[in-house]
């Protein structure tokens, strides 16, 4: 008979064996050898997040059962009154896998059998690929049909930004290519990373044209918005790319412009997936039960973790939404693990974003799942099925400088979103 399983220490991990600065919660138990992880990464805010665990979350749990999983998620939500937001829910999100990650190592079960069994045998994958213009972004698509890969997202230049010189080159390749001239700016440009709108706009059905053209229909294709354009601007995509047969276009519109949907909704049946940036329930529940959107698409972090996850699957699941976390590089293999565990375990699971990993992070976490031929794996191991080198990820420390993605502008030097 085990005694009372007690917290006895919530330890934040910050590493970036990849180059993105990754946080990693290890909640320790008076158990010997029981401990499980959690993914808290909000890399543009990473030294805020270890804040955030280490002052309030951890005198908050020490002492506490790790088994109340939910009653945990719920009373640490209002601990501090004011609730929400990707900083504290990342927070959250940290210890909510890492007690079911603990929960499974309990019980002896994969987190997937805990979450009520495998609904298919493999996760299907997506990847990205990018491209100067629509021919290296072909040959980068032909390269992943090579690796197994039947779900590919098309973006060209970036998400259609650069920085200055790049955008010159750019604008060079796509005025040549496309009759398409991205507009001047001015004399003297404030630094950051270009960006126009309207030349973007119109680029993006030429690269579906030429996709279509050269690869047929025999492959599924995603685009990116990255709620970059005007609503109205997005409205017309939407309807543009219908030929094109889209498997979905992401985030056209920005979350303040949500209701702009109700207009993209009555014009086009491409499909729509929106909320890596949301935060809140108020955000997506309008979305699924109002049917605006086919793909819910929330980083499974930023919403606070696994247990609000499943309660956002099932809504989507009697609404007809299905799943498509986000699955970039700014995510710990940690949070990819839970990621697919969800996944795996979810009926209405849409499709998985996948960024490989290097060498580097596979050293510093044991265990990271198997992809083959386009499919990911998990293994049978209780819990997350995944486990962290803590002298290894000290050898990559983190930077916590912000990413020059993020520092976006319009050619006149406007700010904008990135
Ligand atoms: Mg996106």
């Amino acid at each position: 008979m085990m005694s009372q399983i007690k917290i006895t220490k919530v330890k934040v991990i910050l590493t970036a064996p990849g180059g993105i600065d990754l946080a990693v919660v290890k909640v320790e138990t008076n158990q010997p050898g029981l401990y499980g992880l959690g993914c808290a990464t909000f890399t543009q805010r990473i030294f805020a997040v270890k804040t955030a665990l280490e002052d309030y979350m951890a005198p908050f749990l020490e002492g506490k059962d790790p088994t109340r999983i939910e009653d945990i998620w719920q009373s640490a939500c209002v601990s501090g009154y004011w609730r929400n937001g990707p900083i504290m829910n990342n927070a959250l999100s940290g210890v909510d896998m890492a007690l079911w990650d603990i929960k499974g190592k309990l019980a002896g079960l994969p987190l997937y059998d805990l979450l009520g069994g495998k609904c298919r045998d493999g996760i299907p994958l997506y990847r990205h690929t990018d491209g100067g213009d629509e021919h290296e972004v072909e040959d980068n698509i032909r390269a992943l049909m090579e690796e197994g890969y039947q779900y590919v997202r098309c973006q060209m230049g970036m998400y259609g930004g650069a920085g200055t010189e790049d955008l010159k080159l750019i604008a060079t390749r796509l005025a040549r290519a496309k009759n398409i001239q991205p507009k001047r700016s001015p004399r003297s440009s404030t630094a950051g990373v270009y960006f126009d709108p309207d030349a973007y706009v119109r680029s993006v059905p030429r690269l579906f044209d030429h996709l279509r053209n050269k690869l047929g229909f025999g492959i599924e294709f995603i685009h990116d918005v990255h709620e970059r354009v005007a609503p109205i601007a997005a409205v017309n995509l939407a309807k543009v790319l219908e030929p094109y047969s889209l498997f979905y276009l992401e985030d056209p519109v920005a979350p303040e412009n949500m209701e702009w949907l109700n207009t993209l909704r009555a014009q086009s049946s491409t499909p729509i997936a929106m909320g890596e940036l949301f935060t809140h329930v108020n955000e997506w529940r309008p979305l699924i039960t109002r049917h605006l959107i086919d793909y819910i698409r929330c980083h499974v972090s930023t919403i606070g973790g696994i247990t609000p996850a499943k309660k956002l699957a099932t809504l989507s699941e009697i609404h007809g939404v299905r799943t498509a976390w986000h699955g970039p590089g700014d995510i710990s293999p940690v949070g990819v693990a839970a990621n697919l565990h969800l996944d795996l375990s979810l009926s209405n699971f849409g499709i998985q974003e996948y960024t490989p990993m290097n060498e580097a992070l596979h050293s510093v976490f044991p265990g990271c799942p198997e992809i083959d031929r386009g499919y990911a794996y998990l293994s049978d191991r209780p819990g997350l099925g995944i486990d962290i080198d803590e002298d290894k990820a000290a050898q990559f420390p983190c930077n916590g400088g912000i990413p020059s993605w993020t520092l976006a502008r319009l050619p006149d030097g406007t700010a904008a979103r990135p």
